[in-house]
């Protein structure tokens, strides 16, 4: 196991309705020793990779990639989500729907702050039906930016969207793959990786 399928053996909560609970240490509480070392996990998966801005969604990807950032030296532009309708020109916009809190959200970017020119990285925190990774990657397609990679703390891969996700044939790096697992009995299974 790496540290942190060690850590979410540790210390994840299984919930009922495929929720993996991992507040204590990445998306309320958050541990910034683990978030280096997902860093440098992430540099080491892109080693080679062009990266000159990384994007994320607010709220729970900024932590990360913030701390990725500085591995990769490259600015973070985060995503916003935004339940009004009239929207001020000069903003990608794309629908993402909620995984955990079951509603629907448009998320924009500024122009100013994505473009052509950009080899963009995005990071998030959770993989599960790829909701808000197809919204991210939408939002660089509209930007006519180079998506480059995606970098995921943790996917559930008995959900659909990393299969989705490397159909399309992007290059996408989980750094924890869950199998399974288990509300009963708190049992969680990792996939192997190499
Ligand atoms: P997706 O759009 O891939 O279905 O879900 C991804 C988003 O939903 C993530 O950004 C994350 O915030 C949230 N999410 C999905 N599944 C879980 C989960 O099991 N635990 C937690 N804490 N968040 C999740």
């Amino acid at each position: 196991m790496n540290f942190l399928e060690e850590r979410i053996q540790l210390e994840g909560v299984v919930k009922e309705g495929n929720v993996l609970k991992v507040d204590k240490f990445l998306n309320h509480q958050m541990d910034i020793e683990l978030f280096k070392q997902m860093g440098a996990e992430w540099k080491k998966r892109f080693a080679d990779t062009p990266i000159n801005k990384i994007l994320t969604i607010e709220a729970s990807g900024i932590g990360i990639a913030c701390i990725a950032s500085e591995y990769f030296h490259a600015p973070v532009v985060f995503a916003k989500k935004s339940k009004s309708i009239n929207i001020e020109g000069d903003m990608y916009i794309s629908e993402v729907e909620s995984f955990t809190h079951k509603c629907k959200n448009q998320v924009i970017v500024s122009k100013k702050f994505l473009g052509p020119g950009d080899h963009v990285l995005i990071i998030d925190d959770f993989l599960a039906n790829g909701c808000a990774l197809q919204g991210l990657i939408s939002i660089v397609q509209q930007a006519g930016a180079t998506l480059e990679g995606i970098g995921i703390a943790v996917e559930k891969g008995f959900q659909q969207g990393g299969r989705v996700i490397r159909n399309l044939g992007y290059h996408l790096e989980s750094l924890a793959i869950v199998e399974s697992m288990d509300a009963e009995t708190g049992e969680i299974v990792f996939r192997e990786q190499d």
